[in-house]
């Protein structure tokens, strides 16, 4: 008999297994265990009446069996003209996809081929570099700072010949640090982008979920410029069982992003798309989205007022103005290997800042802490269970 032994492509066959961020097996929930590590926003602030009644209308209608056919890969007209309206951009940018990582494999697909090199945010959204597995690309990092990626860094480095073809960044609350790209950041990213020739790929999932009296940068620049192609996702507002999001194209390559689409998935589930449709058209929405992103606000002053007063001067973190995260630093003389399993011993569990370095080592001592999904007061609780770890491993040197 033949071998007939299976035999997978070799991007199959190539890809890394999930390390670090995402790696379940890194995971020991007990029961009563207190996780910070996840990016679920919280079911008791998601939208449920909304959903309830737009489902409702969308059923109960004569428009039900319709919209179990087949539809169009771009996405639904009405959906896609909702969210141009709201982008500001014509609906011909707008295509309809199952969600920000979708978005971000299209991103990838459409504009790197394998070996090109993509600038990243310095810490990075891990699963990020997991998409750019599917090309096989080199990755150079530029550090984020308090108001977004480092510009002038970039331009240095541009000046001496780095040539991207991509540059991926998420502007607002980003994933870990929490930080929000500036408006002059971000005007002269894009100018450096239009200069070098390279496409900004902004992912901007936490935008909607903002605390009272902070203002979200609009995006003007980014939203001229065709040097840019924003992904976006429903996951943080309305939930990320949804599968929901959508991307806003640079004119020029919407309709092969299309074509891609449709070799693909084809298209996105028409009955969601009308769902959503019809919650964005209910003026119930907008105010419970600001409603969750003042609870969110809350949820982050315990998470930071609980650190401040476990770790005193231990401890460098800035409170939160929207988005999940708090990215703390604990300043001490240990191994942080020995506290992520002595944090999970004792029932709490976090993201460890080394799953976020864009390139090699980086961000020893720093945590990702999600305040998102946890109660002020599990927050609190999980906060000492932390600083118990931690004193166990500073008291013994
Ligand atoms: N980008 C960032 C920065 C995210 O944090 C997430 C979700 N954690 C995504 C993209 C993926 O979004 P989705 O769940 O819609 O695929």
């Amino acid at each position: 008999m033949t071998d007939t032994a299976l035999t997978p492509s070799a991007l199959l066959a190539g890809l890394p297994a999930r390390q670090g961020f995402g790696d379940a097996t890194l995971i020991r929930l007990a029961p009563g265990a207190i996780d910070l590590g996840g990016g679920n926003p919280s079911t008791d602030l998601l939208p449920l009446d909304v959903y309830r009644d737009a489902f409702h209308e969308v059923t109960d209608s004569d428009r039900l069996a319709p919209l179990l056919k087949y539809s169009p890969a771009a996405g639904l007209p009405e959906l896609r003209s909702a969210i141009a309206a709201r982008e500001g951009v014509s609906s011909e940018r707008v295509l309809i996809t199952n969600g920000g990582a979708h978005g971000l494999a299209l991103a990838v697909l459409s504009l790197l081929d394998p070996g090109d090199l993509i600038v990243v945010d310095d810490p990075v959204y891990p699963l990020f570099l997991r998409v750019l597995d599917l090309i096989g690309v080199e990755v150079a990092a530029i550090r984020v700072g308090s108001d977004g990626i480092d510009t002038d860094e970039l331009e240095r480095r541009l000046r001496e010949g780095l040539r991207p073809k991509a540059l991926f960044t998420v502007p607002t609350f980003q994933n870990p640090s929490g930080v929000t790209l500036s408006v002059e950041k971000e005007a002269a990213l894009v100018a450096l982008a239009e200069k070098y020739g390279f496409t900004i790929i902004a992912d901007d999932p936490y935008r909607a979920i903002s605390s009272p009296g902070f203002v979200v940068p609009e995006r003007r620049s980014f939203r001229g410029s065709d040097h840019v192609l924003a992904v976006n996702t429903f996951s943080k507002t309305l939930g990320p069982g949804l599968r929901l999001g959508w991307i806003v194209l640079p004119a020029a390559l919407s309709e092969r992003v299309t074509w891609l689409r449709n070799r693909l998935d084809g298209q996105t589930s028409g009955i969601l798309q009308a769902v959503v449709t019809r919650m964005l058209a209910d003026e119930r929405l907008d105010p419970s989205i600001s409603a969750a992103g003042a609870e969110y606000a809350v949820k982050a002053r315990a998470l930071t007022a609980a650190l401040r007063a476990e770790f005193g001067n231990e401890v460098e973190v800035a409170e939160p103005r929207g988005g999940f995260f708090a990215w703390a630093r604990l300043i001490g003389d240990v191994d942080f290997t020995r506290l992520f399993e002595a944090a999970q011993d004792r029932g709490v569990f976090y993201q460890r800042g080394e799953w976020f370095a864009a390139a090699g080592e980086g961000y020893r001592g720093f945590l990702r802490l999600s305040f998102s999904e946890v109660s002020s007061e599990d927050l609190t609780e999980g906060v000492s269970r932390l600083a118990l770890a931690w004193r166990e491993l500073t008291a013994r040197g």
